[in-house]
């Protein structure tokens, strides 16, 4: 087709010029944290919504990831009782660019369900709590600026819709004594802009 090797031509001397970086190594493209809320949130009809009363925050603690791959390692995973999770215990999952796109949302089969979480480690945050796990160890460094912003955009849709309160909007180390989401998890700034009701472009 002339259309595709025009195209071709045009990408091909990019391509040529562009440093040798392994693929695997470059950032995923990022995505609009405003399109990237409305989308992961959404419903199949017919699921009753659950009483959504918090929403509690994880980090990973790895510097790539992805919801396939969590949900692969949730799966070998056992609870008290000695029966196999469901597979990935949280509702969300925010890309850092190594393993899903930076600043992408992605919703898990637990949210579309409308199911119970495992994530926090506590009976009542799994059963009430939207778990949202953003990828990367923020112990060691902060989210990445897309992150943030869908982050921001995510909390302040959900706290919107289900009528969470913002004191119902807290870290995993509110709940038992952990890391996550790590000392560069930027808690307050968080918070702050999810308040606001008006998208603000990060870019
Ligand atoms: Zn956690």
């Amino acid at each position: 087709m002339p259309f595709r090797s025009v195209l071709l031509l045009s990408i091909l001397p990019a391509a040529v010029a562009e440093s040798p970086v392994r693929a695997a190594d470059r950032p995923l493209r990022t995505v609009d944290p405003a399109d990237a809320a409305e989308d992961a949130m959404a419903l199949p009809s017919g699921v009753a919504v659950r009483p959504w009363k918090f929403i509690v925050i994880h980090h990973s603690g790895t510097d790539q990831g992805s919801v396939a791959a969590i949900h692969r390692e949730h799966r070998s995973r056992r609870d008290r009782s000695g029966r196999a999770w469901l597979g990935i215990g949280y509702h969300f999952v925010i890309g850092n660019g190594h393993g899903m796109a930076d600043g992408q949302i992605s919703s898990t089969f637990r949210w579309k369900q409308q199911l119970h979480g495992a994530h926090s480690g506590s009976l009542p945050y799994n059963d009430r709590g939207i778990g949202i796990c953003l990828i990367g160890n923020f112990e060691k460094s902060p989210p990445t600026s897309a992150q943030v912003a869908s982050v921001s955009r995510l909390i302040g849709r959900l706290t919107r819709e289900y009528g969470i309160p913002s004191d119902g909007v807290i870290g995993h180390n509110q709940v038992r004594p952990t890391a996550c989401p790590g000392r560069f998890f930027p808690f307050q700034e968080v918070l702050q802009r999810s308040r606001q009701r008006t998208a603000v472009r990060w870019y």
